[in-house]
This record gives structure tokens, sequence and C-alpha cells, in this order.
């Protein structure tokens, strides 16, 4: 049998909700991540390193929940804390202590937060960064990076086509689009000419400091001072989203480790313990434009900012739980020492089975390229364009092999993971590169 053929007969359940989903749901998705051909598994139980679909399959999950399960899936202590949340109640319309509390641990974690704004989303967070940063300024470019993804909004999707290739999206106003910088990652070059070009108009420099989409495309932290130098020496704003790697990479997130000082932080997923939610944390001048005491605005026009859900409850006590846990457990260093670990047995694997992989990322991510080493030069081009049939058939093999990983074959640790479980992977490798050859 071909690998799809396994995979139909494994997973009949799936099929038969993916059959039926277009005719309530575009595409048959909720979000366009889940796009799978012919379809993804639909899982309804999760816990720890481990999910199941509705076939009964168990999976080793290395998906992490889009980023959010650092600690693997039902933490206890977050879900306890969700469940104690959600008795008390949820929507109360007022004010409630635990914002509070979790603004505190945000500020006394991430080094250059002296306010945060809570909001609904990532997407959300760096959607009203930029309206500050627009509004702090009085300026309308956002200078960003093709291949960084920062969100779905007319601001970050403009110039997004599937590979953030500059090319129009369809319902971005063309007048949104022309106020949108896109330079290639890590060109100097590119960065100079953009300063010189627009440099009084630039309202923010932003960028995904990990490495772009999900970190597929290597990005020197030198670079990111760079941006931070231009920034400063145009008079605009460096707005570091690390919706991915805030409280992933380190407690602080990535500008505690390479020493960056961004004006504003975007962050989410794991901020509220993997329920809804985001923040925009950053300097007290700036995030306090958001505030209707027009002294602590400093004169300025009220920047406006709402939200039904934002700031609710059980995010909030699920994101102090998340924070308060991977602290306790170190959970930062454990994933870190995991990813490293994970590349470098994959790799081996890879080598001694003669299978055309390479496998690469930073701290406790992993992504593959489907060839042997990765050029000294390679530029984020090279790193785009993924064999798409190819990848689809590796997770599906994987899959089939109990193993999940994401739509692009990337990986992410969580602090659940044993070393064992990254030896299961190796060897569902080893059985996939067999199938993919059959
Ligand atoms: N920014 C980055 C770096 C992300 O990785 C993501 C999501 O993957 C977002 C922003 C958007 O966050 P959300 O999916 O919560 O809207």
């Amino acid at each position: 049998m071909t690998i799809l053929e396994q995979y139909l007969a494994k997973t009949r359940g799936s099929a038969s909700l993916a059959s039926a989903a277009p005719d309530v749901l575009p595409g048959g998705v909720v979000t366009d991540t889940r796009i799978f051909d012919p379809y993804g598994i639909y899982v309804n139980r999760a816990e720890g390193v481990r999910k199941w679909d509705v076939d009964g399959n168990e999976y080793l999950d290395f998906f992490g929940g889009h980023g959010a399960n650092l600690l693997g899936h039902c933490p206890p202590a977050v879900v306890k804390a969700a469940q104690d949340a959600l008795a008390r109640g949820v929507q109360f319309a007022a004010n409630q202590p635990l914002e509070i509390d979790l603004a505190r641990e945000i500020i006394r974690l991430v080094p250059s937060a002296e306010r945060v704004r809570f909001t609904g989303s990532g997407t959300e967070a760096t959607l009203l960064a930029i309206r500050l940063a627009r509004a702090a300024t009085g300026r309308r470019k956002i200078v960003r990076f093709a291949s960084h993804y920062h969100g779905w909004h007319d601001h970050a999707a403009s110039g997004y086509a599937g590979e953030f290739d500059g090319s129009p999206a369809p319902g971005v106003l063309s007048a949104i689009a022309d106020e949108t910088v896109l330079l290639p990652p890590g060109d100097e070059n590119a960065l100079a000419d953009a300063v010189a070009r627009f440099g009084g108009d630039i309202a923010a420099f932003l960028i995904e400091p990990v490495g772009t989409h999900f970190g597929v495309v290597p990005l020197n932290p030198y670079f990111l001072h760079k941006i931070e130098a231009a920034a400063k020496n145009t008079g605009s704003l460096f707005i570091l989203d690390e919706v991915l790697s805030g409280f992933r990479v380190a407690p602080g997130g990535a500008q505690s480790i390479y020493g960056l000082a961004p004006d504003l932080t975007t962050l989410a997923k794991i901020l509220c313990g993997g329920l809804p939610g985001g923040a925009v944390a950053g300097r007290a001048d700036i995030l306090d434009l958001l505030s209707a005491d027009p002294a602590r605005r400093g004169g300025k026009t009220k920047v406006l900012h709402q939200g039904t859900f934002t700031g609710n409850p059980v995010s909030m006590a699920a994101g102090l739980a998340m924070l308060a846990e991977l602290q306790r457990i170190n959970a930062c260093d454990r994933v870190n020492a995991l990813g490293e670990l994970a590349r470098r047995r994959l790799n081996e694997t890879a080598r001694s089975e003669n299978l055309p992989f390479h496998f690469y990322g930073a701290f406790s991510i992993f992504h593959v390229l489907f060839t042997e080493t990765p050029c000294a030069d390679m530029t984020y081009k090279d790193y785009l364009p993924r064999p798409q049939p190819l990848t689809n058939r590796l997770r599906m093999a994987l899959n089939l092999l109990g193993v999940d990983v994401n739509t692009r074959c990337s990986g992410l640790l969580s602090a659940a993971h044993e070393e064992a479980d990254i030896e299961t992977l190796c060897a569902a490798l080893i059985e996939a590169g067999k199938m993919l050859e059959a």
C-alpha cells in the first residue's frame, strides 16, 4: 500500500469529518495552518507529549501547540488554575486582580517591559504595537522582513502570499500595503537603503528574533542589533515580536539572551498558558498613550484599544500558572537542551541511514531541509521553497508511525518530552525514509 492508502485506511474517522467539513468551514479548516493534503487528522484528546485522534490512533506530538505548549499538553498546574478561574466566572465586565498580577510578572521577567496591555491573540498584539508606533511617532511606514510571520491582520498580511514574498494579499488595501517596506532578512545593504530612502517616514521596524516563519530561516543575532540601531538612528521604534520566542527561549525572551532593548514587545502563545491571549509590553511613555489620563499620555491623543475577551480571567490565571511553573522547573533550559539533542540525533540518524535530510534550528526548534547539508551562503530564499509533496508525504509517513510534526515537518520540544521521545522520533524517521523510497 502507498503512504496515502495507508493513511486513508488508518484515519477513516478523520476522513469522514474532513469530507463533511468544507460544507460548513471554508476549506474544511478553521485556520490555514491546518491545510494538509488530503486532510489533517482530527484530534479530540491530548496529554503530556501525546495526542489521540478520533480513530483512537496515538501520536507522539512535536507540533507543540503552535508553540504554546512549552510544558506539553494539559500541564496539571495550568489546568488546575484555569479550572479554578472558570468556576469563579469568566466574564465580569470589570477589572480583576489577576491582570495586575500577570502584568507584574511580565514586567519582572521581560527586560524592556514597563507597562503591559493585554490583547486577544498574537495577531492583535502586533496590530496594536503597529498602531501605537504610528501614534507615538506620527509616521506611517512599517519596515518588516520577508518570510517573517506576525499574524494575519492587514498590516502584517500585506506582502503575504504563502511565502511572504511581497505579492499583494487579496483584500488588503493597497494604501496599507504601500506603507509596508518589506526587506530581505539579514541583508544589511537593503536595511541601509531603506533607512536612506524612508528614514523620516518609518514608524517602526518589526522583526521576529529567533529566525522567521517559526524560525525556518536562520537569523544572525547581529542583524537584530543592526535593526535596533537603525530604529534609534531614524527616531522610529523597534518592535520585537516575541510571540513565539517569549518565555520559550528564556523566561525573559530572546531580548534577554541577545541584550536587546526593544521599545515594544509582542507576546502570546505561552503567555496565557496556551489559552487565547496576547500582550504588548514595553516603554511606559508609549503604552501610556492608551491611558485615559491626559497627564499620563503627555498631552497626546489617546490611542484606542478594546476587546470583550481581553485579559479574560481564565487566560490570566492559566498564564500566571504557566509562568510560575516554567520558572520552577527551569523549562526553558530543558527545552533548549532537548532541542539541541534532537537536532544532533536527527542528523546523526539521517547520516548513518543515508537519508537525504538535514536538520537545523535554534533553541527548542528543529526544521528539516531536504538536502544532506545546507551550503554556507544560503539566503532566506533558499530556505523557503519546501518540496510540498515530499513534506506532505514525510509528515503523513510520520503520522502513520505515531509521530506528529507541523505541516513543514518542523517540530518543537516541550519540557514534558524525554530523551527517549527523541529516540522514538529518530526511529520513526528511519522508517519514514524507507516508506518514502518504497
Ligand atoms: N507573531 C509570531 C512570531 C507568531 O509566530 C505568530 C503565530 O504563530 C503570531 C505573531 C500570531 O499570533 P496568533 O496566532 O496568536 O494570532
